[in-house]
């Protein structure tokens, strides 16, 4: 396995995390809007993003070496995951992230934050309980539109379904939140239904949240995206700032988070 690793050093969006965790190279859910398009990755594959996914070739309880070395060195936050999906549909058979997290859940790091946009997430419900107060689970739920989700993440779970896996996690006792992240088009009772789902909230946007002032957002040609389906108007941070203080109604102001803040660690 000579060099393999599981975590990888943080840098970038994720700052204020140690590591990254990918359990998987590609991703089936292939959304529009996907930074890692443009990265390495793939971009040398020969093969269009989100057609393709593969799980890395290493040993899961390899990860528990590597996570006791870590936390030796100091504090240990791990963003699971930030260029792929950790609930490919593969992993239903595969259970490489459950393994994973087992790993995790016999050494706790001092954070985890599982970031997914799959209810299959709920299965391992059981594990995330043996992490708990060590690990959040970030539910991706970028609109309540199916329309959108249709035109933009057609290969990503509904959103009703993934409301769901977020509530039942939380009635279980898992640590939950939901990532806005990026809002989309959304009907005028997207904030407060989210209330009925998750605690808390973190919201993104294209410009402020693609570490890029906006411009991997327009090489990716959302605008053009969002002027062809007639959205132009919703291209605006002021979109966001707007659905931020909707949610001021339904949620403390601590429970709501905005961008890469929002997405840090827990202290
Ligand atoms: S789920 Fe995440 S990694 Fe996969 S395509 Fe969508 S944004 Fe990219």
């Amino acid at each position: 396995m000579g060099g393999f690793r599981w975590l990888t050093p943080a840098t970038g969006y994720v700052s204020g995390y140690s590591h990254t965790l990918n359990p998987y190279v590609g991703c089936s859910f292939g959304c529009s809007y996907c930074y890692v398009r443009r990265l390495p990755v793939a971009m040398f594959r020969g093969e269009p993003w989100g057609t393709w996914a593969e799980p890395k070739k290493g040993d899961p309880a390899s990860l528990r070496d590597e996570l006791a070395k870590a936390k030796r060195k100091g504090p240990v936050a791990v963003f699971f995951s930030s260029a792929t999906d950790p609930y490919q549909p593969l992993e239903a058979k595969l259970k490489l992230s459950r393994s994973l997290l087992e790993a995790m859940a016999d050494d706790p790091p001092d954070f985890v934050l599982l970031q997914t946009r799959s209810p299959l997430v709920e299965r391992d419900a059981d594990m995330l309980r043996r992490l708990s107060g060590r690990v959040r689970v970030s539910m991706t739920v970028e609109s309540d539109r199916e329309d959108v989700r249709r035109q933009l993440t057609p290969s990503a779970p509904p959103f009703a379904a993934r409301l769901r896996a977020v509530r039942r996690l939380r009635e279980e006792g898992v640590e939950t939140q939901i990532a806005v992240s990026p809002l989309l088009p959304h009907s005028p009772d997207f904030a407060g239904l989210l209330a009925e789902f998750a605690p808390r909230v973190v919201v993104d946007d294209f410009f402020r949240g693609d570490g890029s002032g906006g411009k991997r957002s327009r090489s990716l040609r959302m605008p053009e995206a969002y002027s062809a389906a007639g959205w132009s108007e919703w291209y605006a941070p002021q979109a966001a700032d707007a659905f931020v203080r909707e949610l001021g109604k339904h949620y403390p102001p601590e429970a709501i988070g905005f961008s890469v803040s929002g997405f840090a660690p827990r202290d």
